[in-house]
């Protein structure tokens, strides 16, 4: 197996190598079985210690090209020089069969000269939140990085208490940060800015590359597509948690997964990140910041179009960011996608957010009511039944009554989402050395628009398990 490193070797000055370092009794606790198949990876890296041997012994050839990228970025709206991968390794890059080319990155393994005195160690917990939660994004449709595989060691990390240490693999079409071109135009080093702009442009966005104005082109594609994922995850109650400048993705895919959560009540100031104390990333702020963060990035692009032209692209993120969101908003409760739906939309919103029920719940509920046979499934879960009653008449009149429209309405409502209650559920599991758990919900997020039988630990949480407290880094 061959990897390419094009990124290592053309853009040699953001680099450092780094020899990876594992943890002690490493063992293979997950494989993502049908991307390793997508990319051809050889089946012997996914056998005992096939693939651990490939990243940590002499011989092995997945661990010896490994670098940690130089980056900085904008944390909670302050300028930081000083990132990089502190604990990840880019270790090459692998091609399908279609011709996409993805990084495979290594997280985990020990420091890096970006670690600034960190011990450049992930813990089970916040591993296999990641893994599990890129996933379910994957296949709900919101575009995300991808878990390749995770590792399980015996050998402990300390946070505030020791902690089972844990590696992953996750792949991505690149892992170029909003926070990489921020870098090199602050540090003033334009030449490497200058190559890291050429190099994005001819291997990432060859469609931007061959137009008249390929830095403007590139912008505005990073704005469009950064739109579209944001307006997603306001689609679906999804609460990134730390949306720092160096944790956005210039493919605009959910990236550096941290204290995301799904929000169970619709709560539209909703915060999950126990040190993001003024909610600067809470759930309705997603959209401006990512414009924010968007905007902190175009200074990079000053150097190559005028500052009209930037504004020209950053204006492109509100509709391109409403269109998405009316569109799939609308679609989910059965409605064309018509303006004059709009109220309708916005009525439900309200109602559900005046009452204490499940988000990702009601819209599966009101896919699965039936035009003409309103059931009290529905309706008795609104304290105001009068308001509800009201809302019910209005929207029946606009809702078609087939059941093509139904089936695509259920085509849109997940019934199972990676709750913040089942992931600890799994992970209490894991840190015992059951997987079980974790690969039963990893089964049921590949088809989160069918309904489940085996839907217990999929549901809504009691009150108690609302308060799982979700820290950055660990
Ligand atoms: P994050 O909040 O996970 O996006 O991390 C912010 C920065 O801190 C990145 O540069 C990470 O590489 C670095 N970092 C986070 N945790 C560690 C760790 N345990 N060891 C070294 N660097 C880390
Ligand atoms: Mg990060
Ligand atoms: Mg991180």
């Amino acid at each position: 197996m061959q990897l390419s490193h094009h990124y290592a070797t053309d853009l040699t000055e953001t680099v450092s190598a780094v020899t990876p370092q594992p943890l002690s009794d490493l063992t293979l606790c997950l494989t993502n079985t049908a991307l390793a198949e997508q990319f051809n990876l050889p089946t012997d890296w996914f056998t005992d210690q096939g693939i651990i041997e490939q990243i940590f012994s002499e011989q092995g050839a997945l661990g010896k090209q490994a670098v940690a990228q130089k980056y900085g970025g904008h944390q909670f709206g302050q300028w930081n020089p000083y990132l990089g991968d502190g604990r990840g390794l880019l270790l090459g890059e692998v091609t399908d069969d279609k011709g996409a080319q993805f990084d495979l990155h290594l997280k985990g393994a020990g420091q890096t000269p970006y670690s600034r005195h960190a011990d450049g160690r992930a813990v089970l917990r916040s591993t296999l939140r990641e893994y599990i939660g890129s996933e379910a994004l994957h296949h709900l449709g919101i575009p995300s990085s991808r878990s390749l595989c995770m590792f399980t060691s015996n050998e402990r990390v300390y946070r505030e208490l020791p902690e089972p240490g844990a590696m992953m693999i996750r792949m991505a079409p690149s892992h170029l940060r909003f926070g990489h071109f921020e870098y090199y135009f602050h540090s003033k080093e334009f030449d490497i800015l200058d190559k890291l702009m050429d190099f994005t442009l001819t291997r990432h966005f060859p469609d931007c590359a061959s137009q008249a104005e390929p830095h403007k082109a590139l912008l505005k594609a990073i704005t469009l597509r950064t739109a579209r994922m944001v307006a997603l995850w306001q689609v679906h109650g999804f609460v990134h948690g730390v949306m720092n400048t160096d944790n956005m993705s210039i493919h605009g895919i959910t990236f550096d997964y941290g204290p995301y959560a799904f929000m169970e009540q619709f709560k539209s100031d909703a915060v999950f990140n126990h040190s993001d104390h003024e909610g600067r990333y809470a759930f309705d702020r997603q959209p401006g910041i990512a414009l924010w963060n968007l905007n902190a990035m175009a200074y990079a692009f000053s150097r190559y179009m005028s500052i009209d032209d930037i504004k020209d692209c950053l204006t492109q993120f509100e509709p391109a960011f409403l269109a998405v969101y009316r569109q799939t908003m609308l679609a989910r409760i059965g409605l064309d996608n018509d303006k004059e739906h709009e109220a309708c939309l916005n009525q439900w919103l309200a109602m559900l957010a005046q009452n204490p029920i499940d988000y990702t719940q009601s819209f599966r509920w009101l896919a699965s009511t039936d035009h003409d046979a309103l059931t009290p499934a529905l309706r008795d879960h609104f304290i105001d039944r009068n308001a509800f009653d009201g809302w019910w008449q209005d929207y029946r009149q606009r809702r078609q009554s087939s059941t093509e429209s139904q089936a695509s309405m259920l085509a849109r409502n997940p019934a199972v989402i990676a709750r913040t209650h089942t992931l600890q559920q799994a992970i209490a599991a894991a840190e015992q050395g059951d997987f079980s758990i974790a690969k039963q919900l990893l089964l049921a997020l590949q088809t989160p628009y069918q309904s489940t039988t085996a839907s217990e630990p999929f549901e809504q949480p009691d009150d108690s398990s609302e308060t799982v407290s979700l820290s950055c880094s660990s």
